[in-house]
């Protein structure tokens, strides 16, 4: 088996849904990725926590996902989830740039940071990998769970602080644009 990055032995796979319609709007490919230190109470999946969960990403692994996504006509995008994809974000870079470019699916994906407070301002989250990781996604479900905040009537979310984010337009504008959903944009 190859590694798909001897740098990042530590980015492992949860799980896959080759098609769900509860990770965004419409049928989704959902990608879990290990890792996370938000430790929000309440977390509805904390053995993702563990970077070191799943099994390892390899290349071979990455092929067959991409090989599901480009045979399935149905879908309407890609989703990341985990854990937190942004844990690793060297790694998660690299893999959400290579489906982006090798399926061109509209892409989703979960964080535990806030947006402006914590990826585009000079933190503990922020790295050399934040703005490119930001570029090629196209929906970002930002904020950590927030128990007291829990409302399962939300579509795509599990607390009312988190915000489903049209990343490409809050971007540009410089201002937050939220994700109409069901009017088939984004
Ligand atoms: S960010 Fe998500 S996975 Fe991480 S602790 Fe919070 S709810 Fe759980």
């Amino acid at each position: 088996m190859t590694t798909f990055n001897s740098q990042l032995s530590t980015f492992n796979l949860l799980y896959t849904y080759p098609e769900t319609i509860v990770d965004g709007e419409g049928i989704r490919y959902s990608i879990y990725l290990a890792g996370c230190s938000h430790h929000c109470p309440g977390c509805h999946n904390p053995e993702s926590w563990n970077p070191c969960a799943g099994e390892e990403l390899t290349e071979e692994r990455i092929m067959e996902i991409i090989r599901e996504i480009n045979a399935n006509p149905l879908l309407d995008g890609v989703t990341f989830s985990g854990g937190d994809p942004f844990y690793n974000p060297e790694a998660f870079f690299l893999l959400v740039k290579r489906i982006k470019e090798e399926t061109h699916q509209n892409i989703w994906c979960y964080t535990g940071y806030t947006l402006e407070q914590d990826l585009l301002r000079d933190s503990r989250a922020r790295c050399g990998y934040t703005d490119r990781m930001l570029s090629m996604i196209d929906v970002l479900v930002d904020g950590r769970f927030m128990e007291a905040l829990k409302d399962i009537s939300l579509p795509f979310r599990g607390s009312s602080n988190q915000r489903i984010l049209n990343l490409r337009a809050t971007l540009e504008s410089g201002s937050v644009k939220l994700v109409e959903l069901g009017s088939g944009r984004i």
